[in-house]
């Protein structure tokens, strides 16, 4: 199946109880068995929903997936592939990941005796180099948020098998629609699905998936264990979501590039960081492993002054100043006090994220209104 018929199709069927096209939501706890041990698949909602196994099946489709795992946010999908750790293991993550995933990993998973090392891996060869006895996992994110930095996920998959080392990529920015990482030999995929999965601003989730059964077993019972299910309610959004994400994709991304061509022939405005400008210098890799080039562009103005970047925030319209990215509508962030908050300023200074940097999420609104928009707010 081709991926827009996926997005509409996998994973989902007519309901068989009443024919019902759309996946109902079943808002129920628990599940009546016949006698004890006997039931039809479904004994209680922390371990199974039928509304969520529908989504869970549709997200690993979409990702080329065996086994696919929806959990109650994308830092509760993270936190569940770091349980699969143990003291004295090594991970190696790329420096500018989202600021919420290495926060959780220097404050929550180190004081237990977990070691991060964060490096730059924008040349993929370099991994072989940092790698220990002790390595367990590589964490990417690509494209990176909020710098958009391209890494090569098949030269580091490489890397990784033949080491036994696990790999994992946060594909939230390229979504499944534009980059699928298992293909190229990763171990696990995370999805913040809040963003362009779900698509709508509405929901809170995450999600994995994995081709290795017995990881998928693992990170299951973590699932089960630890409880971070997202409810049936939200799982029907995202699965209405889904159904529109190659379309509202590839508007995200047809607009992109012509704000990220007005931005560049713009005098005002100095770094502009997006991976479709042949200037970024992930652009080669960005046309190897993707089918498009995204909806995310950062930028700087030309005089990197901070009190102008914030009024060009403030002055804009349609573009509304929040925290999160992937929705219809346009949105800007401010990266130091927002995504990368957590973050102490000398630690942004040195994966370049700048306290004059805004990072924009381009919607789907048409796009002369949306260059009036940063017309009259940057000039
Ligand atoms: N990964 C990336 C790249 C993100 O941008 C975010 C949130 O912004 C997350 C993970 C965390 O996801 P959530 O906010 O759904 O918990």
């Amino acid at each position: 199946m081709k991926f827009a018929t996926k997005a509409i199709h996998a994973g989902v069927q007519p309901d068989p109880s009443t024919g019902a096209i759309m996946t109902p939501i079943f808002q129920t706890s628990t599940y009546v068995q016949e006698s004890p041990g006997v039931h039809k698949g479904y004994e209680y909602s922390r371990s199974q929903n039928p509304t969520r196994a529908a989504l869970e099946r549709s997200i690993a489709a979409l990702e080329n997936g065996k086994y696919g795992l929806c959990f109650g946010s994308g830092m509760a999908a993270i936190d569940a592939i770091l349980r699969l750790l143990k003291p004295g293991d090594e991970v190696i993550a790329t420096a500018d990941i989202y600021g919420g995933t290495s926060r959780l990993m220097k404050m929550m998973f180190e004081p237990l005796g977990i070691k991060f090392v964060f490096v730059d891996l924008s040349n993929a060869y370099d991994l072989e180099s940092y790698v220990t006895e002790y390595t367990r996992m590589v964490w990417l994110e690509t494209p990176t948020n909020p710098l958009l930095k391209l890494l090569d996920i098949s030269i580091i998959a490489q890397i990784c098998s033949k080491r036994g080392i696990l790999s994992v990529v946060d594909n939230t920015f390229a979504t499944p629609y534009l980059q699928n990482p298992l293909d190229m030999g990763v171990t696990i995929v995370m999805h913040s699905v809040t963003k362009y999965l779900a698509g709508h601003s509405d929901v809170i989730m995450g999600a994995l998936v994995t081709n290795d059964s017995y990881l998928n077993e693992q990170l299951s019972f973590i699932q089960k264990a630890a409880g971070a299910v997202p409810g049936p309610q939200d799982c029907f959004l995202v699965l209405r979501g889904i159904k529109t994400l190659h379309l509202r994709m590839d508007r995200h991304c047809e607009n992109a590039i012509k704000v990220a061509q007005w931005m560049t022939s713009n005098p005002k405005i100095g770094v502009v960081y997006f991976p479709g400008l042949e200037s970024h210098p992930g652009y080669a890799i960005a046309k190897k492993q993707m089918r498009n080039f995204g909806g995310m562009i950062s930028f700087e103005l030309k005089d990197n002054d901070f009190n102008k970047a914030i009024e060009v925030m403030q002055r804009l319209e349609l573009f509304s100043l929040a925290e999160s990215l992937g929705g219809v509508e346009c949105m800007c962030a401010h990266p130091a006090s927002m995504s990368h908050g957590s973050m102490s300023k000398d630690n942004r200074a040195k994966i370049g994220v700048s306290d004059t940097l805004i990072r924009l999420s381009i919607g789907i609104e048409d796009i002369t209104d949306i260059l009036a928009d940063l017309e009259q707010a940057i000039g």
